[in-house]
């Protein structure tokens, strides 16, 4: 299991939607949203300053 940098969701890292590396290691995303988020701004999510961003999982069940 595997937790979401962008919005601190638990993902199963074989059911992720995205994967990203940065920093040497490798993270996994609950929707391309996120995924998309962390690729665009990685330091972000990295650094422990970001609060969890739920913009993108309105929608999960
Ligand atoms: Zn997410």
């Amino acid at each position: 299991m595997a937790t979401d940098p962008v919005c601190k969701m638990n993902v199963e890292s074989e059911k992720a939607a995205g994967k990203a590396e940065y920093g040497g290691q490798v993270y996994y995303f609950c929707s391309d949203i996120c995924h998309k988020a962390f690729v665009a701004n990685p330091e972000k999510y990295t650094s422990g300053a970001a609060t969890a961003d739920h913009s993108c999982c309105g929608s999960h069940k």
